[in-house]
């Protein structure tokens, strides 16, 4: 059998590929219960929806809806799986939403990746020693998803490419 992790990696990307699809950020996470039961799929719509706080994590938290609370009350650890590093909004986010194990097929250290920084200037020490974190375990994985934010790079949505419009 397919290891779990592997296998909703595997959907994250896809459903980061649809954001690049949307001229998007190619962001894509999912989120399952402590049996792997999924629960929620999400994706960047931050171009599409006009919403700069519309991350992928966000998405699948709010999609979750009641299952997220239910989980809090009934002691049950989901897991979200994601591209990238969450950003500090999407950290915030996911220790919101008690989540219990995070797993992302890239580690962001040249962009806005937040969870390991806060994470490491122990402010929130009790909800992060609470949360078991799983970087970058698939190199397959990784390099599709190094693919997609490639491709993202000469999109005219990116703000690179926007800041050159601007100036041309
Ligand atoms: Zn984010």
């Amino acid at each position: 059998m397919m290891d779990k992790d592997s296998y909703y990696l595997e959907m994250a990307l896809n459903e980061a590929e649809q954001s690049l699809e949307e001229n998007t950020y190619p962001i894509g996470a999912v989120i399952v219960d402590e049996i792997f039961n999924l629960i929620s799929k999400g994706r960047n719509r931050v171009h599409p929806q006009q919403d700069a706080t519309a991350h992928a994590e966000i998405d699948a938290i709010r999609s979750a809806g009641q299952a997220i609370l239910n989980a809090k009350v009934n002691r049950e650890k989901f897991t979200i799986y994601t591209s990238l590093e969450p950003c500090p909004m999407c950290t915030g986010g996911i220790l919101f939403a008690n989540i219990k194990k995070v797993v992302w097929m890239i580690n962001d250290d040249l962009g806005f990746g937040g969870y390991r920084k806060i994470k490491d200037a122990n402010v929130f020490d009790d909800r992060f020693s609470e949360v078991v974190l799983i970087e970058e375990p698939f190199e397959d994985l990784k390099k599709k998803q190094i693919n997609l934010m490639e491709r993202w790079s000469i999109n005219s949505n990116n703000i690179v490419n926007l800041r050159k419009a601007v100036n041309e």
